[in-house]
C-alpha cells in the first residue's frame, strides 16, 4: 500500500479547488427562458404544487436524492472531540463516497452544538431539505439519545452510521464466519470488547439475528460489565452480565467462540486467542490499530477466522459497503425511516453476496484469482459492482414490506437495471 504522508493529504485537499465536493446544475440554464423556468417566475409553480401536496417535493426537487451528513465533531475518526468545523474534511469525504458509490448528493452540515437537545432542534429545523440524514462522528453516549429522538420526530430516514453501518456489515461478516466455522449464532459465546457507539449497536443487531444475551460478555475500559456495577448507562445495562466468574478480558475470552473488538489497539494477546474455542472468530475492528494484528492472530493459531478494519488484509469491515446502498434503497422508496427490517435485509444481502462467484473486475483490482467463500473471503469487497443492485433493492423491498415506503417499486428487474447505470 502507498504510504499516506501529511504533505500528500494536505495537497490533495488544497490543490485546484479547495475541498472535495461541489454543487452542479441538472437542468438547462443557457437561455433567458431556462433561467425564468429555473427561478422566478417559473419556480413559483412547483412551490405551490408542494404546498398543496407535500409529497410532490420528491417530484420537483432534489430532496429524494439528497442526504445530510451531519456532525458536531465530538468523535471524529480516532481524533476525538476536535470541534464541528475541524471535522468538515471527514464529512466532505463521506459526501464523496455517497456520490461515487450510491449516486447520492450530500450536503455536509457541521453543527457547533454539543447539547443533545439543542443539536436535535437544529437538525429538526433543516430536515425538510433532505431525503435522509446520516449522523456522523457524534460521541457516545449522546449519540444514542440524539438518534432515538430524531427517529421519532422526523419522517425521513435517520441513521448514525458509526453505530448501524458497522453493525450491519459486521453482522453480515459474523453470519458468514459462523457458517464457515459450522457454528450457530444462538449457541456461540460472544465477547464484545468495547461498549461505545459501535459496540452497542453491533451487539443489538447480532441479537436480532439470534445471538443470546446470556451468551454475551461485554467489556468497557473498566473491564467486564457486570449487572452489579453501579451507574451503568442504559446501553451498558442492556448487555451487563449476571456472571460473576469473569472480570477481565483474559477471563472472558477463555473458551469463547467470537471476539468482537470495538475498543482500542493491541489489547488482545496471542495467548488469549489461543485460549478461545475451536475455529474462533476474531473481529479486531479498532482503527487504525486493531485489538490484535492480522499477522499475530494468524500466527497464534491457523484456524482463526479473522477480520479487521484494514483494507490491506482479508475480510475488511468497511462501512462503505453499506451506507451508500442502504440510503440509496431508502431514498428510492421515499422511506420514512431506516428500521430494523431494512438493516437486517442489508446485512443478509451483503452476507449472501460473499457466497456468489466473484466478478472478474473484483479479482483484477486485488490482483488475485482465488476469492471464493471461505476463511479468507467472507465479506464482499468495496469495489464489488453488485453491491448497489443487491443491497439497495433488498433495503427498498424491506422498506415497502415493513410499511415505511411512500413510493412503491413493482418492477424489480427494471429497478436493478436502473441501479446498474
Ligand atoms: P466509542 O464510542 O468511543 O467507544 C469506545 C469504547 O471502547 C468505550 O466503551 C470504551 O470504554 C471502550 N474501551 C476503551 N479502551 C478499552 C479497553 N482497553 N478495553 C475494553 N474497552 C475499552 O468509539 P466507537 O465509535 O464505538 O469506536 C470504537 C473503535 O472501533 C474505534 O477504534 C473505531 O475506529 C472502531 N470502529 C471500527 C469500525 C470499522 O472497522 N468499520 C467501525 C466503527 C468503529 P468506556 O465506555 O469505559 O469509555
Ligand atoms: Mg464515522
Amino acid at each position: 500500500m502507498v504510504k499516506i504522508t501529511k504533505e500528500a493529504a494536505l495537497a490533495y485537499h488544497h490543490d485546484g479547488r479547495p475541498g472535495k465536493i461541489e454543487v452542479k446544475p441538472t437542468k438547462p440554464y443557457q437561455t433567458q427562458t431556462d433561467l425564468s423556468l429555473a427561478y422566478s417566475p417559473g419556480v413559483a409553480y412547483p412551490c405551490l404544487e408542494i404546498q398543496k401536496n407535500p409529497n410532490d417535493v420528491y417530484k420537483y426537487t432534489d430532496k429524494g436524492n439528497l442526504v445530510a451528513v451531519i456532525s458536531n465533531g465530538t468523535a471524529v475518526l480516532g481524533l476525538g472531540d476536535i470541534g464541528a468545523m475541524s471535522g468538515k474534511p471527514v464529512m466532505e469525504g463521506k459526501g464523496l463516497l455517497f456520490k461515487i458509490y450510491g449516486g447520492i448528493d450530500v450536503f455536509d452540515i457541521e453543527i457547533d452544538e454539543k447539547d443533545p437537545e439543542k443539536f436535535c432542534e437544529a437538525v429538526e429545523k433543516i430536515a425538510p431539505t433532505f431525503g435522509g440524514i446520516n449522523l456522523e462522528d457524534i460521541k457516545a453516549p449522546e449519540c444514542f439519545a440524539i438518534e432515538e429522538r430524531l427517529k421519532k420526530t422526523l419522517d425521513i430516514p435517520v441513521m448514525h452510521d458509526d453505530q448501524h453501518g458497522t453493525a450491519i456489515i459486521s453482522a453480515a461478516g459474523l453470519m458468514n464466519a459462523l457458517e464457515v466455522a459450522g457454528k450457530k449464532i444462538d449457541e456461540v459465546k460472544i465477547v464484545v470488547n468495547g461498549a461505545g457507539a459501535a459496540a452497542i449497536s453491533c451487539t443489538k443487531l447480532y441479537c436480532s439475528f439470534g445471538a443470546k444475551k446470556e451468551n454475551i460478555v461485554m467489556l468497557d475500559s473498566k473491564g467486564v460489565i457486570t449487572s452489579d456495577r453501579p451507574n451503568l448507562t442504559p446501553q451498558k445495562k442492556l448487555f451487563a452480565t449476571d456472571r460473576r466468574d469473569v472480570h477481565t478480558l483474559e477471563e472472558a475470552v477463555k473458551g469463547a467462540d467470537v471476539f468482537v473488538g470495538l475498543s482500542k489497539g493491541n489489547v488482545l494477546t496471542q495467548d488469549m486467542v489461543r485460549s478461545m474455542a475451536d475455529k474462533p472468530i476474531v473481529f479486531a475492528l479498532a482503527n487504525p490499530v486493531p485489538e490484535i494484528s492480522y499477522e499475530d492472530a494468524m500466527a497464534a493459531r491457523p484456524d482463526v477466522l479473522m477480520s479487521t478494519g484494514r483494507s490491506d488484509k482479508p475480510n475488511q469491515i468497511n462501512n462503505v459497503i453499506g451506507f451508500p446502498y442502504i440510503f440509496r434503497g431508502a431514498l428510492d422508496v421515499h422511506a420514512k425511516a431506516i428500521n430494523e427490517e431494512m438493516k437486517m435485509a442489508a446485512a443478509k444481502a451483503i452476507a449472501q453476496l460473499a457466497k456468489e462467484p466473484v466478478p472478474d473486475i473484483v479479482n483484477e483490482v486485488y490482483h488475485v484469482n482465488d476469492l471464493t467463500f471461505g476463511p479468507k473471503y467472507f465479506i464482499p469487497k468495496p469495489v464489488d459492482p453488485r453491491l448497489i443492485t443487491e443491497v439497495s433493492s433488498a433495503v427498498a423491498k424491506a422498506a415497502i414490506e415493513s410499511g415505511v415506503a411512500r413510493h412503491i417499486i413493482t418492477d424489480w428487474d427494471e429497478y436493478k437495471e436502473h441501479l446498474r447505470q
